[in-house]
């Protein structure tokens, strides 16, 4: 036993000394100082991480916690908390510094999303949202394409959607049926995408199309990427969904009829979309798990809280049910994580 202990250890210092010696850094805003062979990781935050999170921190627990049943409960979007959350500087965290934003990676945004998230998931949601719609500019756009749409994010609290899913494909990326076909120095978009957050709030959209019309055509051929002005003709927003969770923020379906797009407004080139469309997952699924990791902390307190405070049989349930000292355990722990984070 203690010599498998032993394996297991010094395989893992093996990974970490390997992975400092080829000069692993970290996603931070800043490149972390390099690591000699050897050290292994530094965890640290730096001091502007450490801003940013006790930043969100303090908004979710001082201004959504508050009001977020009353949101989830009619189902409004929250307008006024995602200005706040604009004057904050906590959404459109990715925007490159060269179209005045902040230019933050995928780790500072997972603290930020981590700690919304606690708040509330629907909120975030919506909030969030806006980083899926950005992600295909930042990382596909060329400089006018970006100083255009990504720049209006630092002027005012604008919303924008990704639109790539449809009724008949949703994992399936590659079995989407939009269609864009090419017509002079315009591209024409027809097609029905479904399940797209800030649907009917987005200024702009991210929309996947299929352009090549041969079914044999490959994934990363057959497909384009455009961005799309919400209000140009033929763009026709769907109802708002009645979703299980997440209730705020703003899921619809989009119908694209006849909707003519420069072809100025193609990221990268006709055949491109899958790639980028793939790669904004890349940036934006482990902001989605960190906001798990909110939410679950939140189940966390709320169920200890309770446990700790509803009184039956004459005892507080925690001392109730059989696994109390699980529960206890849990709560000691919960106590040391909470000073070690402080
Ligand atoms: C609240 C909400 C917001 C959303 N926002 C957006 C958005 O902003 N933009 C956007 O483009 N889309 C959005 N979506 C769509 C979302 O990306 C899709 O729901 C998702 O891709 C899954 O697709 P689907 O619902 O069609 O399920 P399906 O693809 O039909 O999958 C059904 C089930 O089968 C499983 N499954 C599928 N394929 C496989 C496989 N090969 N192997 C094993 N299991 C498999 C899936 O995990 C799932 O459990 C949103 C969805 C929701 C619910």
């Amino acid at each position: 036993m203690a010599a498998g202990f032993r394996r297991s250890c010094g395989c893992s210092l093996q990974v970490l000394r390997s992975i400092s010696y080829f000069g692993w850094r970290s996603q931070h805003t800043k490149a972390a100082p390099q690591c000699q062979p050897g050290l292994g990781f530094n965890f640290e935050f730096t001091e502007q991480q450490k801003e940013f999170q006790a930043t969100a921190r303090k908004f979710a627990r001082e201004e959504i916690i508050p009001v977020a049943a009353e949101y989830d409960k009619t189902g409004e979007y929250p307008v006024p908390l995602i200005k706040r959350a604009w004057e904050l500087g906590l959404i459109n965290v990715h925007i490159p510094q060269s179209c005045g934003g902040l230019g933050l990676g995928t780790f500072d945004a997972c603290l930020i999303a981590e700690e919304l998230a606690y708040g509330c998931t629907g909120i975030q949601t919506a909030m969030e949202a806006n980083s899926l719609g950005q992600i295909p500019v930042i990382i596909a756009g060329n400089h006018q394409q970006q100083r255009k749409y990504l720049g209006r994010f630092t002027e005012e609290p604008l919303m924008c959607a990704y639109c790539v899913t449809e009724p008949g494909a949703g994992s399936d990326v590659a079995g989407i049926k939009t269609k864009a076909e090419k017509k002079g120095d315009e591209y024409i978009i027809n097609g029905q995408k479904m399940w797209i957050t800030n649907g009917g709030k987005a200024n702009w959209y991210f929309v996947l199309a299929r352009s090549d019309p041969d079914p044999k055509a490959s994934a990363s051929k057959a497909f384009t990427g455009f961005i799309v002005e919400a209000d140009t003709p033929g763009v026709q927003i769907g109802r708002k969904e009645l979703n299980m969770g997440q209730r705020c923020s703003d899921t619809r379906g989009i119908v694209f009829e006849d909707v003519r797009v420069p072809k100025e407004n193609v990221l990268i080139g006709e055949g491109a979309g899958f790639k980028i469309a793939m790669g904004a997952f890349d940036k934006t699924r482990p902001t989605v798990a960190a906001a798990a990791v909110g939410l679950a902390q939140r189940a966390l307190d709320e169920a200890t809280k309770y446990a700790l405070e509803r009184n039956t049989f004459g005892k507080p349930l925690v001392e109730i049910y059989e696994g109390t000292a699980q529960i206890q355990r849990v709560i000691i722990a919960r106590e040391h994580i909470s000073k070690y984070k402080n």
